[in-house]
């Protein structure tokens, strides 16, 4: 008889954790089945650069049927599930939703944008955390200096080069970082906006930033970006979004027309339909094999699970992480089938990089710190080995090194995926 082994999500802990289990389970041992919402992986990490046009959008996912070589792969969402049962609800994209039973199932759903109740965000901001949110924004950027060349007047202009990101984690910081020197170097091209010169702002609640790495490397990073005049508020939060402003809890109301939330994450909402026990943010409390706590056969890994942190307290949500729990509850997985033995997880985070713009970057390994090309160097390095599939790093490689000779890509390209109607 064969195991059903189901995975619920396909991004950095998913993939990597059905990677392993192709490996250790024997063919006829096992059915592995994967589901996900896209039938992509997405490389968050390379975000920003798709927002600043360095690396092409496609480039930037890898389709899960060329990593996968034996997991049968569903595309749609899991919406149910009866642990008594041992059963899952898949929603497929098109067609009715179906029972799939599992031996053994991991869940890996990722996360969402943590959204507070702040007055007219909803309406006014847009978030960074999907493919379509980042070409979103390299397209407003280009059409916000396209409008402030154009305009004559000055309120407008201030409007319209004014960019405000709420939230100093990795997305916020390194989007904010990748666009200010994309728009930057675009802004030769504009010049009546260059004599108005625009205004980056990063708004954060907490004292410092990026809370997923080291204090040390973190007010690195935010010297750097200080060095470069982006105006970054500590301890202040977004009281008020309307369509042409942003009022910050500094009483300052800051006049723009882009508003960026990135105010960290919270796991997948659906998790509470999906009867597995939740802490107080909402994640999956898993105990250091990564098993979910009180339920026999369920595991879950990445941004989704509180997973105990070698150093102490909980896991940050990083895809470092994300990838080094994917294969430890594989392992466990196979063990609980009778294949190998059970491992704990115990990486520690030994190196971080922040990316902050064209050959920008600060980062650390061990106890050195490195800045400017040489960390920007280190982590294309790194990423480079992380991004699946030869096909997929050649196209990365490719695209950085297209972009050495050449000027910035400033067309904009919102319409494409938007065909005109025919009348
Ligand atoms: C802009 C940005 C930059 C970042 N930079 C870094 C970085 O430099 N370094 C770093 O370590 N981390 C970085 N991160 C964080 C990193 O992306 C996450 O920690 C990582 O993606 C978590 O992996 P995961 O497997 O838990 O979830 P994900 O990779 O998000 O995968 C979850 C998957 O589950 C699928 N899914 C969701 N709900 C369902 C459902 N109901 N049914 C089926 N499938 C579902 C989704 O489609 C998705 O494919 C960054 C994040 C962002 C947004």
């Amino acid at each position: 008889m064969a195991w059903n082994v189901i995975i619920a999500g396909g991004g950095f802990g998913g993939a990597a954790a059905a990677r392993e289990l192709e490996r250790i389970l024997p063919k006829q041992s096992a059915r592995l089945l994967m589901a996900n919402e896209t039938n992509f992986a997405l490389y968050t990490p390379f975000l920003p650069e798709a927002a600043a046009g360095t690396l092409e959008p496609r480039h930037v996912v890898t389709p899960l049927r060329d990593i996968l070589k034996r997991t049968y792969l569903r595309i749609g969402s899991i919406v149910a599930h009866d642990p008594e049962a041992k059963t899952v609800e898949l929603r497929p994209k098109h067609g009715a939703a179906e029972t799939l039973p599992y031996d053994q199932l991991l869940l890996s759903l990722g996360s969402v944008s943590r959204v507070l109740p702040v007055p007219g965000l909803a309406e006014h901001a847009v978030g960074f955390k999907s493919l379509a949110d980042a070409i979103y924004l390299r397209n407003h950027v280009i059409e916000t200096l396209e409008e402030a060349n154009a305009t004559d007047d000055p309120a407008r202009r201030e409007e319209l080069l004014t960019y405000v990101f709420v939230g100093g984690g990795y997305a916020g910081l390194e989007a904010l970082a990748e666009l200010q020197d994309f728009a930057a170097d675009a802004m030769d091209r504009y010049p009546r906006a260059r004599l108005h010169g625009m205004r980056w702002v990063l708004v954060e609640a907490a004292d410092r930033v990026l809370p997923e790495i080291d204090l040390q490397l973190a007010e690195y990073a935010l010297r750097e970006l200080r060095g470069r005049g982006i105006d970054i508020r500590l301890q202040t939060t977004l009281e008020e979004v309307g369509g042409d402003f942003a009022r910050l809890s500094s009483e300052e109301t800051l006049a723009t027309r882009t508003v960026v939330w990135t105010a960290g994450v919270a796991p997948q909402p659906i998790l509470k339909q999906l009867s597995v026990p939740l802490d107080e943010r909402g994640r999956v409390p898993v105990d250091e094999f990564l098993r979910v706590q009180g339920l026999d056969s369920v595991w879950a890994i990445g941004d989704c699970a509180a997973a105990p942190d070698p150093r102490g307290g909980t896991c940050p949500p990083t895809a470092q992480h994300a990838v080094r729990q994917g294969p430890v509850a594989a392992c466990n997985i196979a063990a609980e089938l009778g294949v190998g033995s059970p491992q704990r997880f115990a990486y520690k985070s030994e190196a971080s990089f922040v990316n902050l713009g064209r050959y920008k970057a600060v980062g650390r390994i061990g106890e050195r710190t490195f800045r400017g090309f040489p960390a920007w160097w280190l982590a294309r390095s790194y990423h480079m080995s992380q991004i699946p599939g030869n096909a997929r790093k050649a196209r990365a490689v490719l695209d950085w090194t297209a972009s050495l000779p050449f000027r910035r890509d400033i067309s904009e390209v919102g319409s494409i995926g938007h065909p005109k109607p025919l009348i």
